[in-house]
């Protein structure tokens, strides 16, 4: 398959922090003009039954898929998988932990919150929340903005939900070597989300793409919504540089929020490797 596919390997549903169906997040893919889709969801593959039911109907092809919260070097790091058996209970179980510590957590910013004030957080985003072991801090900048704190969920993030912030609670994610070997051993392929919005220093981005390709990493997110055309030029590199394959995906979570809609994303550099090339026979 050639480069210049209107590929789309990343977005959200209302399974994690989206705010569409995967029916609807298909229709639109497919208005929109994606040939090959993935939904993404948080810790979360529950979706994914539906997703590809909803792809096959609009005559769209499909890729399973995932984002998976890991901690690396004290920062949130996300492994997006594609191309996995959906069904395999390493990896089913592997989530279903990492998702365990989310309603705690939510508890222990909710009362960061009162601490300034804004009262009733945790219900309030969990009313936000289509699954409820998948509160995140979306459905509580959600509820900000609903209450008239913030103007919108940009200002929640920047003033209530980041280290430092009132709201924000650190939290252990999965590790990189188990999130990569899940998807890996589910015959699938993990994918560096989004590189440049970590903030790491050279030295430890560099011990992050070490790391993920001795654990069985091949690709990484060059083209995303949340990349600047100097970033995705700078990740080009980057791929070249550690030999793995690139990825494209919007990140899309709401129509209301998203400033990149699935599918209107530059085409990959051609010198790279689609991931696609690396999963035909996982296309359905
Ligand atoms: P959590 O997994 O609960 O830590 O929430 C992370 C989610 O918050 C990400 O997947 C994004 O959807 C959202 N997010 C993180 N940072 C920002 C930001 N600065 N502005 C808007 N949304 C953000
Ligand atoms: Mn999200
Ligand atoms: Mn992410
Ligand atoms: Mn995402």
């Amino acid at each position: 398959m050639e480069p210049l596919l209107n590929a789309d390997l990343h977005c959200h549903s209302v399974v994690s922090d989206g705010t569409l169906t995967p029916e609807a997040l298909a229709a639109r893919a497919k208005a929109n003009g994606v040939q090959l889709w993935a939904l993404t969801d948080h810790d979360e593959i529950g979706g994914q039954e539906r997703a590809i039911a909803a792809a096959k109907a609009e005559g769209m092809k499909y890729l399973t898929g995932v984002e998976i919260s890991i901690t690396f070097a004290g920062k949130t790091v996300h492994i997006v998988g594609l191309g996995f058996d959906h069904t395999n209970q390493d990896l089913v179980q592997g989530l279903r932990n990492t998702r365990g510590g989310r309603g705690e957590r939510a508890k222990e910013m909710s009362e960061g919150l009162a601490k300034v004030g804004i009262h009733g957080a945790y219900e309030g985003a969990l009313k936000f929340a289509g699954n409820h072991e998948l509160i995140s801090r979306t459905h509580f900048a959600r509820f900000l903005v609903e209450t008239g704190v913030c103007k919108d969920t940009s200002e929640v993030f920047r003033k209530y939900l980041t280290e430092n912030k009132p709201g924000f609670v650190p939290h252990r994610w999965a590790t990189l070597e188990n999130a990569v070997k899940w998807i890996g051993n589910a015959g699938g392929v993990a994918v560096i989300a989004h590189p440049a919005r970590y903030g790491f220093t050279a030295n430890e981005e560099y011990a992050l793409f070490t790391e993920f390709k001795i654990h069985g990493g091949r690709a990484v997110e060059v083209i995303t919504g949340s990349h600047s055309s100097a970033e995705a030029l700078r990740y080009a590199d980057t791929a070249l540089e550690f030999e793995l394959a690139a990825s494209r995906g919007s990140d899309f979570h709401s129509p209301d929020e998203s400033h990149t809609d699935l599918g209107t994303l530059p085409w990959l550099p051609g010198q790279l490797t689609p991931v696609w090339e690396l999963l035909s026979d996982r296309i359905q």
